[in-house]
């Protein structure tokens, strides 16, 4: 049986954050597009990242134009489709590519297959193809053994599960790389690890924050290797506020002491 978890602890120290977005920051919906940020959270992500010296990244399968759109007008250091893409705290970006005649190909293979199944919906990123199924559960193993039989054609290329979706994207790529591939630059290096995420695919990013003995945390209930967790997103959203009023505080109290100290030198 799964071990139980216990919530994360306030955070004290010098901290990196790297959230998943779907199923973390904001609540999942039936359709993608119909995700929105409350302006509390983005106010409270921004706060974050502001006391935290630009140390806070988003890290999801969504594109970075996608993700871009969410929370502007703010410009966070980014990692899209699961690390295949990733924008610095500079705002340089790296991106993999596929072949155009690879991402044709299976595209339309991809559409003899699937195009005509109602709820499937064949979703096209820079270099990957996610295949969602939340609205034709009866079509799960269909929409799998497709995925896995396309996949398998190109050695370059591997599945990701998530929740009632199947991409199929480069592989190496992962959310744990793209956390790693962070904490080599700054501001995040020399910063312990905060991730938090939902899904299969944010393993790989628990896996990479426990190497740094950094803090993971599951949302939600199913099986984890993260170390702690949260119930859903709200209770993400109270442990953001809760972190950020802390961190507030904390700076309150370092500038009037350095008030102090400095009218003290003045007399
Ligand atoms: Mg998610």
């Amino acid at each position: 049986m799964e071990a139980a978890l216990n919530k994360p602890p306030l955070l004290t120290g010098q901290y990196a954050f790297f959230f998943d977005f779907d199923g973390t920051l904001a609540k999942l919906k039936p359709h993608p597009n119909q995700v929105s940020l409350p302006d509390n959270v983005q106010h409270h992500i921004c706060k974050l990242a502001e006391l935290s010296h630009g140390a806070l990244a988003l890290i999801s399968g969504r594109s970075i134009n996608e993700l871009d759109k969410f929370i502007q007008p703010e410009q966070y250091p980014l990692a899209g489709v699961h690390g295949a893409e990733r924008r610095d705290i500079n705002g340089q970006q790296f991106t993999l590519s596929l072949p155009k005649k690879q991402m044709d190909t299976i595209r339309q293979q991809l559409q003899a297959v699937l195009g005509n199944i109602e709820g499937v919906q064949i979703e096209e990123k820079p270099m990957a193809f996610a295949l969602h199924y939340r609205h034709a559960p009866g079509s799960a193993t269909l929409v799998e053994d497709c995925a896995r039989k396309i996949a398998g054609q190109y050695p370059d290329l591997t599945l990701q599960q998530g929740k009632c979706v199947v991409e199929i994207k480069p592989g190496g790529v992962n959310k744990g790389e793209a956390i790693h591939q962070f904490m080599a630059e700054p501001p995040f290096s020399g910063r312990i690890p905060v991730f938090l995420g939902d899904d299969l695919t944010d393993e790989a990013g628990f896996d990479a924050v426990n190497q740094y003995h950094g803090v993971s945390i599951k949302v939600g209930q199913e099986a984890t290797c993260a170390r702690w967790r949260l119930e859903d997103v709200p209770a993400v959203w109270a442990w953001l506020s809760g972190q950020v009023a802390y961190f507030e505080q904390q700076r309150a109290i370092t500038s009037r002491r350095a008030d102090y100290e400095s009218f003290g030198r003045s007399l």
